[in-house]
């Protein structure tokens, strides 16, 4: 709102209007220059030498990477594997593709014997910080077979200190938690290798033939104020975030019936200090034995969360989400302050 003005985008009706740029490509050169720029300016990956490929949020490009690191036709399908709590996407989107290539395979730590030595592609999706509990999380499996997906959709100084520049060879990014521009469903992978790279961009050609002109050309417009500001607007998602996680801290340490999940402090390379948490989400606990279903309790209290179940951990967890608008939270922590002192 602060940029009203300088962040809007005009389109004549005649602009931009063929599947390509012209290069054979459906990528904007002059976005992806802008989101190397803003990867050095932050510090949270290295994109030197690296392929970036662009997908309609990085909802598409989760299974676009899945597709490109799996075997084509080979005896065995690839196993898809993921830390609990994860991401339920992980698993509905490898489900629902059915394909003989790759099949979910559930809990990342129970296949970790089976990875060291064994000859199956693994692939194992790293959520770093991971979504619900903020956590940055590392690959569990180790093995020549096994390739990650690191899903860095939160790893922005909103959210968490950034200890180093992300160096993996598959790393996904969203704008939709950068400047919260969900609906524009636009995301980018960086990626090492060339044949990934060739794999996930024949994904994107068949599927969508690349990614709407319209949501490129608005990140850009978002990605040059971003860029403009300086360090502006992650000191602010960070105060926000900050002060929002604080007071929430507050609020549930009066009661003995709910507990927080405990996220440590680093050193952040961007802020040039250790810093405090500030995460996306609250993963509640609700510590008495008769509140079982956690998400039965907030909801008797009018609070709307996710099951716990739905990240596999089980139902005495609820998901809060903190990133909402300023009166959505102060309506959450009003009714949370009823349910802990009521
Ligand atoms: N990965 C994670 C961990 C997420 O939490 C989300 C959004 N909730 C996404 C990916 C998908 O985001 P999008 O498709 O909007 O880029």
């Amino acid at each position: 709102m602060q940029h009203a003005a300088s962040s809007a985008v005009v389109v004549a009706g005649w602009h931009r209007m063929s599947y390509s740029f012209g290069d054979q490509t459906y990528i904007s050169q002059e976005l992806e220059k802008h989101i190397r720029k803003l990867h050095d300016a932050v510090g949270n990956a290295v994109t030197q030498g690296r392929y970036i490929i662009f997908g309609a949020g990085s909802t598409q490009l989760l299974n676009a990477a899945v597709h490109a690191l799996s075997p084509n036709n080979a005896s065995s399908p690839a196993k898809v594997v993921a830390s609990i709590p994860f991401y339920p996407v992980y698993q509905e989107q490898t489900d629902f593709f059915r394909s003989v290539d790759y099949r979910f395979q559930g809990d990342a730590s129970l296949w970790k014997n089976y990875s060291e030595t064994s000859t199956d592609r693994m692939i194992e999706f790293v959520t770093s910080p991971n979504n619900p509990d903020g956590q940055l999380n590392e690959a569990v499996l180790q093995g020549q077979n096994v390739k990650a997906i690191y899903d860095l959709a939160y790893y922005w100084p909103h959210f968490t200190a950034i200890p180093a520049p992300a160096d993996e060879d598959v790393m996904i990014f969203t704008l939709s938690k950068l400047t919260g521009h969900a609906g524009s469903r636009f995301g980018w992978a960086v990626l090492k290798d060339e044949a990934i790279y060739q794999r996930m961009q024949s994904y994107l050609t068949l599927n969508t033939m690349g990614v709407s002109r319209e949501s490129q050309l608005r990140t850009l417009q978002l990605l040059k104020v971003v860029l403009q500001g300086g360090k502006d607007m992650f000191e602010f998602g960070h105060e926000t975030m900050k002060k929002r996680w604080e007071i929430l801290n507050n609020t549930i340490s009066m009661s003995k019936r709910f507990s927080l999940q405990k996220i440590e402090s680093h050193y952040c390379t961007f802020f040039q200090k250790v810093r405090e948490a500030s995460p996306a989400y609250a993963w509640v606990k609700c510590e008495r034995e008769e509140d079982k279903d956690c998400y039965a309790v907030f909801q008797a209290g009018n609070i709307t969360g996710r099951r716990g179940s739905l990240y596999f951990a089980g139902d005495s967890y609820v998901r809060l989400s903190l990133i909402r608008s300023q009166d959505d939270f102060d309506l959450l922590l009003h009714k949370l302050n009823k349910l802990v002192y009521d």
